[in-house]
């Protein structure tokens, strides 16, 4: 039976758009559906008054993202484009920041940390380090840590461990609570992308990688699919503008959503499909009238601010130190970010609401915020990041030696990694899977 498309991508958020990148490359009739008129999904930015904000994704190491720097080399984005931060994270304990976050000087700075936690922190790096060939964040599942959590992990070592690094980074940049997630893919992740010092971000916005590959592909933006089928061995999508048949859909979407979109999929698929669930996450970006940050010995990237001192602010993204192109000259612009306790009663207020909720904390960290703040605009998302439960990374890997088929998927829930090179390693897992499995049918179709 003929069909419309050879592969149909539901989402043009990074992942969808790797797969469809490289299933086009494959010489394969590709179409990609986003249901919103942007692409880039959880990797946008919004641009205003020559501000840029980046609504999710904030920056991208130069290690330990190997798939995605392949394809910004593929893409011809150069250096300049990718510049490094080069400013380093702090953590606010004290009534002071204390710069060098995840830096390995912070064993003799601190950091934040009492000079007892600095030597569980090189217990805890020494002990990383002697295993780090176990810690593959492709294989989460199988490192020394188990299925224990973050909160699990950190009770072996000084409270301060908890307090003043793991809490403060997972409920920040991971949108993770330290009791709910596991360890494993935490760890895994600090010991591939290396310290803040190496970080970089997209000199015009973060979601600069989504735009460049989408640029040469098939998107049909404001599409929304409602359901995803399968009639024999060729998938069916429903869309708000009629449907279409491939012979393989690749759902390129938060798993809670996959699995509304295709409701009868077979074990593990079903089972692994419920157990990733998301936390949500809230940031407001503060448009200023001059470069305000938090005061610090050195300019920072970000100021964490741990939940035992601050219940709602999880901590202070300064966006014009990560690229002075973030705000036009002169001027200033912050990110707000929420601790994960704190969004669900933020998630359904109107946006002034939450921007004030968050603005009152970030006043008490940058002395001068409340006249400086000329206007605020709040992301949401609603999946915002993968949790990685221990039930999660228990059923992972029977996800993972799932048969291809005509319905597929891909994103960064597939690794339990909260991160967009864990979206782009998915992708580029599920474009091989998808030939494979088209490989396989042609010759069941046209036997040679
Ligand atoms: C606040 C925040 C900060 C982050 N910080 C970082 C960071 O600093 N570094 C990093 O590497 N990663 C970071 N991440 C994670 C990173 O953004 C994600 O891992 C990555 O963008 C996920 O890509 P995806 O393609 O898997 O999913 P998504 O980006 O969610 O893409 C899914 C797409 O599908 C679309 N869609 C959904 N439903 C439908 C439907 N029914 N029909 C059609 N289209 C649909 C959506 O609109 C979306 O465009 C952050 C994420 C958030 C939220």
């Amino acid at each position: 039976m003929s069909t419309d498309l050879d592969v149909a991508v539901v989402g043009a958020g990074i992942a969808g758009l790797t797969a469809a990148h490289e299933l086009t490359r494959a010489g394969l009739a590709v179409r990609v559906f986003e249901a919103r008129d942007r692409v880039g999904g959880r990797m946008a930015s919004h641009r205003r008054a020559g501000y840029t904000m980046d609504e999710g994704a904030e920056q991208l190491p130069a290690y330990g993202y190997r798939a995605t720097w392949e394809l910004v080399r593929r893409t011809g984005l150069t250096d300049d484009e990718v510049p490094r931060i080069g400013a380093p994270l702090a953590m606010w304990r004290d009534g002071a920041a204390h710069p060098g976050v995840s830096d390995p000087r912070a064993l003799l700075t601190g950091a934040g940390l009492s000079p007892a936690a600095r030597l569980d922190l090189a217990r805890f790096l020494a002990s990383a380090a002697r295993h780090r060939h176990r810690f593959d964040p492709d294989r989460p599942e199988r490192t020394p840590l188990g299925t224990a959590t973050v909160a699990e992990l950190a009770r072996r070592y000084h409270p301060d461990l908890h307090d003043y690094l793991f809490q403060p980074v997972v409920g920040s940049f991971f949108g993770w609570h330290p009791e709910r997630s596991a360890a494993a893919p935490f760890v895994s992740l600090l010991l591939a992308v290396g310290p803040p010092s190496t970080w970089r971000t997209y000199r015009d916005g973060m979601d600069t990688l989504a735009r460049r590959l989408a640029d040469d592909l098939d998107v049909a933006t404001a599409t929304v699919v409602s359901e995803v089928d399968t009639a024999g061995d060729i998938a069916v999508l429903t869309t708000d503008r009629g449907p279409v048949t491939a012979r393989v859909a690749l759902l390129c979407v938060p798993a809670p959503v996959a699995a509304r979109l295709h409701r009868d999929p077979a074990e593990p698929v079903r089972e692994f499909l419920d157990a990733c669930t998301f936390t949500p996450t809230l940031k407001v970006s503060c448009l200023l009238n001059r470069p305000l940050a938090p005061p610090s010995p050195r300019p920072l990237y970000t100021l964490l601010t741990p939940r035992t001192e601050e219940p709602v602010l999880a901590g202070i993204i300064v966006d014009h130190v990560k690229h002075p192109w973030r705000a036009p000259a002169g001027r200033g612009l912050l990110t707000l970010m929420t601790t994960p306790t704190a969004i669900p009663a933020l998630l359904d207020v109107p946006d002034h609401e939450a921007a004030a909720t968050l603005l009152t904390p970030a006043a008490r960290h940058v002395p001068g915020l409340d006249t400086a703040v000329t206007a605020t605009v709040v992301h949401r998302f609603r999946h915002g990041l993968p949790e990685a439960t221990p039930a999660a990374l228990r059923l992972r890997a029977g996800f993972a030696a799932r048969p291809p088929g005509p319905v597929d998927y891909a994103g960064d829930w597939e690794y339990l990694r909260p991160s967009s090179e864990g979206a782009v390693r998915s992708a580029a897992r599920a474009a091989s899977r998808a030939l494979a499995h088209l490989r396989a049918t042609t010759r069941t179709r046209e036997p040679v």
